[in-house]
């Protein structure tokens, strides 16, 4: 089976004595307020900013890098929250299965703008913005995103500190 190792990041802020934490909608996907019935791709509406490791490049440098690219912020890396994996077949080509491993980094908002991306991003992500970190694990769409999330809400009660 084809192996892709990704890497990514769950995003968190302060502000207001609640932590944010920043989700994208990746393009294609559902928008959640359309009506009718017309059939899409079953794409997730919310999910973490991530994406594949170039060779030579390192996990941590990778997620620093697809967060900045997917939703406009620099942040730092805080902490290693985990690695998922799930299995999927390709949309294109011959429809390979493809066993994908992507390591998630707790990560701190340092700068820039939510949502302010470049014009050839949007082909991924149709919108990037702040949801409520407490919100995020019944908010995002895959199991093991949802995890990151929990695992990033425990750390931040773990460490009143931050
Ligand atoms: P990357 O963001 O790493 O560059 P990509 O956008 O090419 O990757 P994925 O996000 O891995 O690809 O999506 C490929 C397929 O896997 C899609 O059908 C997507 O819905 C599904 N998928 C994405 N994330 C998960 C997950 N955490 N669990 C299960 N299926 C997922």
């Amino acid at each position: 089976m084809v192996r892709e190792i990704s890497s990514g990041g769950v995003v968190i802020r302060k502000r207001e004595d609640a932590w944010w934490m920043a989700a994208i909608q990746p393009a294609g996907a559902p928008s959640g307020d359309s009506k009718g019935t017309r059939k899409r791709p079953s794409k997730p509406v919310l999910a973490l900013p991530k994406g594949l490791v170039d060779a030579g490049e390192k996990a941590l440098d990778t997620a620093v890098r697809e967060v900045f690219e997917e939703t406009g912020v620099t942040a730092e890396v805080i902490t290693k929250l985990g690695d998922i994996k799930y299995v999927y077949s390709r949309s294109w080509g011959d429809g390979q299965r493809v066993f994908k491993i992507v390591s998630f980094y707790l990560m701190r908002y340092v700068s820039g703008r939510i949502n302010q991306i470049a014009d050839e991003m949007r082909v991924e992500v149709a919108k990037a913005r702040w949801v409520l970190l407490e919100d995020a694990p019944k908010l995002l769409a895959y199991t093991g995103e949802k995890q990151m999330a929990q695992r990033a809400i425990e750390h931040v009660i773990a460490h009143p500190e931050l």
